[in-house]
């Protein structure tokens, strides 16, 4: 393989693909600022600890998925192949539990070594949010609005469903766990590999299983909903009716369970079936064990991760950019030329985007002036330099005028935004 190819399951963010790509994470940015959430960012890669203990020994991204090296001085160093561990590792060393509820949002790249596919990269992006210190299922019911509110000021109204499930507290959980361990003890031939080593250390991950054998006898298992207690019913009834006050509809899929060892009660995904087998677009869950796990005070917590490759996948068409200025020195003279550059450099300062060709004839630069969707073109040629004036010409009428450098800034202002009206008039 060529060492000019990028790394398998990374790929270059090319400029047209970027404006999607920007869109998703703008849209999420600025819609978890509506809802109180800051945002923050840390390493993108952790001593390995972080990631290790609290994601669970038989997760797939601590068993199989990890990018894990030792540094020059021999520690152990994982990138992140999420975020949830890190920021909680933030909020513990940073001392942030005295200000509660702490909501921060995110936006950066994550790893993980997984066959590539599409939707599935071994460097992709997630935005997410975390909301630390509170116990009610309000908190769940917010995040959740907050997701469903990005998807739809995406445009994805209808193309993506809220799956919900709840996992239970911890009581519940260790009920249920006796129970899936003995009708799966029942079926082990039927289990992949995987599975069968799961079996006594954590059998609710073989829920999550891909393998499609597994999921045929897990289609068969008891359900963790039958061995709720009421504490934990109690609190999967207010975050439903939460939802429905806020008209979010759902549906509840009660196979659905997170991957990671540290949720319990609410567990979400929005899931499209445009994807292919790449179906989930956002998913998140409830982590009421994870900031004591790491050492820090008990602090309940609840958020989601959407990664960014797969909405932008899902986006109809990237958003319009801003239509700049073309520049167009008329020739080669290199006076002219000068002019140009000092003229652009004059109207980036007044605050408009300017693009200039730096060389190539009147048809050529026209060209390009096209290709950028540049609304207007300033001409700049001898016969207008000494008449310390430009020729602007609308691109979309063609129509054109000379225009005075005193006046340059405001015919321009009024061309680019009163686009439909006769910007000439009055000159
Ligand atoms: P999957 O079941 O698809 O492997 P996951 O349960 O591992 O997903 P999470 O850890 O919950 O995923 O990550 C949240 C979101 O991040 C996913 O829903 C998906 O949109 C995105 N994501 C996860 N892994 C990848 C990847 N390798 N490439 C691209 N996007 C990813
Ligand atoms: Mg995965």
């Amino acid at each position: 393989m060529s060492s000019l190819q990028p790394v398998r399951g990374t790929h270059d963010i090319l400029p047209d693909e970027m404006r999607a790509f920007r869109h998703v994470v703008d849209t999420s940015r600025m819609a978890a600022a509506l809802y109180g959430f800051a945002e923050m960012a840390t390493p993108a890669f952790e001593f390995s600890g972080v990631f290790a203990r609290t994601l669970g020994d038989t997760s797939d991204i601590v068993t199989k998925e990890m990018y894990t090296f030792s540094d020059r001085k021999g520690e152990s160093i994982t990138l992140r192949p999420e975020n949830t561990a890190g920021i909680a590792r933030a909020f513990i060393s940073n001392g942030l539990s005295n200000d509660l509820p702490f909501k921060a949002f995110y936006a950066g790249p994550m790893f993980r070594y997984e066959r590539p596919q599409k939707g599935r990269q071994r460097q992709f992006h997630q935005v997410g949010v975390e909301l630390l210190g509170v116990a009610e299922p309000q908190a769940d019911v917010e995040v959740i609005a907050l997701g469903r509110h990005i998807l739809d000021a995406l445009g994805l109204k209808g193309a993506v469903t809220l799956e919900i499930n709840t996992l239970g507290d911890p009581e519940s959980r260790e009920a249920y766990r006796g129970a899936l361990v003995k009708f799966l003890s029942g079926r082990l031939a039927e289990l992949s590999a995987d599975s069968r080593d799961r079996l006594e250390r954590n059998p609710l991950r073989i829920l999550d299983s891909k393998d499609e054998g597994d999921r045929a006898v897990i289609a068969g298992a008891p359900l963790l909903g039958e061995y709720l207690n009421a504490a934990s019913k109690a609190f999967y009834e207010e975050l439903k009716n939460g939802l429905l006050d806020l008209g979010l509809d759902f549906i509840e899929n009660p196979h659905l369970v997170r991957g990671l060892d540290y949720y319990g009660h609410t567990a979400f995904e929005f899931t499209t079936d445009a994807l292919g087998a790449q179906g989930t677009v956002m998913a998140g869950g409830r982590y009421d064990g994870l900031v004591k796990l790491m050492g820090g005070p008990q602090t309940p917590g609840v958020g989601w991760a959407a990664g960014v490759e797969r909405l932008s996948m899902l986006l109809a068409e990237p958003p319009a950019e801003g239509r700049p200025v073309a520049m167009i020195p008329a020739g080669n003279d290199p006076v002219i030329k000068r002019e140009a550059m000092i003229l652009s450099e004059r109207l980036r300062r007044a605050g408009f985007a300017v693009d200039m060709a730096f060389s190539g004839n009147m048809g050529k630069r026209m060209k390009r002036a096209n290709k950028l969707s540049a609304k207007v073109a300033v001409i700049l040629g001898e016969d207008e330099r000494l008449a310390r004036a430009v020729t602007l010409r609308d691109l979309d009428s063609g129509e054109q005028a000379t225009v005075s450098l005193d006046r340059l800034e405001e015919t321009l202002a009024r061309m680019l935004v009163n686009l439909s009206e006769d910007a000439f008039g009055g000159i």
